[in-house]
């Protein structure tokens, strides 16, 4: 603060009062409190009061989408300039700097997303990959040689009940591309072929020794009933007709009309 003395003079100096305070106005340096409202450090705005400062924060951060992070500050300047407050500017950059952050969270989230499908997606094909001989015999039953249908190894759901079944899953389902060749499992006659509820296009065989076989949600069928099927016969294509959420085959091997599981005689 400078410092003021008070001093009698003569009468014919006799001077204006506004001469006098625009004297004492050019001999102090007036200095003015104000609140920069910071986004990571950098000043992007300023206000007058920290009650302005608050409000302004508040009102940016009130529709913040949850995960986007703001970094915002307010800081206590001081400076000789007068009038500096910007409130409707220091909105609309705050605001500006909010949106350029949701919209870069919002790529980055989009970017993670395709990232785990894609990931997902190349684990799924991969392991399709890993195919199997079609027709090599892979067990015995009922003194009869079993054969696999499909090349695909990848079981999407096991026989009986897990996960979320709630009753029992009465065959093996095995993911395979649209259209991949179905071969019985062994050697018989066809008692069915055609549309079956949930199993979709399904394809019934006869084994004897009381076996049978059904390869269920088939997208296509190259048999018809009666006909004589041997390993080598390619009887349709695994699709996903009927209750199926993707290209699958459900195969079920039924002993005396009883759903056994043919995950041991296949894999
Ligand atoms: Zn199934």
């Amino acid at each position: 603060m400078p410092e003021f003395e008070f001093k009698l003079i003569s009468r014919a100096n006799k001077a204006e009062e506004a001469r006098i305070i625009s004297d004492i106005e050019d001999t102090i340096i007036s200095t003015y409190r104000y609140y920069a409202i910071t986004i990571d450090g950098e000043t992007k705005g300023v206000v007058n009061s920290i009650e302005t400062a608050n409000t302004v924060i508040d009102e940016v951060k009130s529709d913040l989408l949850e995960g986007v992070e703001l970094n915002i500050g307010m800081v206590e300047i001081f400076t000789t300039d007068k009038n500096i407050e910007n409130i409707d500017e220091t909105k609309n950059v705050l605001n500006g700097v909010k949106l350029a952050k949701t919209d870069a969270y919002k790529k980055e989230q989009e970017e993670k997303r395709k990232a785990a499908e894609e990931a997902k997606r190349k684990k799924a094909a991969a392991r399709l990959a890993q195919t199997t001989t079609p027709g090599a015999v892979t067990g015995s039953l009922n003194g009869m040689s079993i054969s696999r249908p499909v090349s695909a190894i990848m079981i999407s759901s096991r026989f009986g009940s897990s996960g979320s079944r709630r009753s029992g899953h009465t065959g093996l389902d095995l993911a395979c591309n649209t259209g991949a060749p179905i071969t019985p499992i062994s050697a018989g006659t066809v008692t069915f072929a055609g549309y079956k509820g949930s199993y979709g296009n399904l394809i019934i065989i006869d084994h004897g020794n009381g076996v049978q076989s059904y390869y269920a949600h088939c997208n296509s069928i190259n048999v018809g009933v009666g006909q004589s099927v041997s390993t080598g016969t390619v009887i349709g294509g695994v699709g996903s007709t009927g209750n199926s959420t993707g290209p699958h085959l459900h195969l079920e091997i039924r002993v005396n009309g009883t759903p056994i599981n043919p995950e041991g005689y296949l894999y």
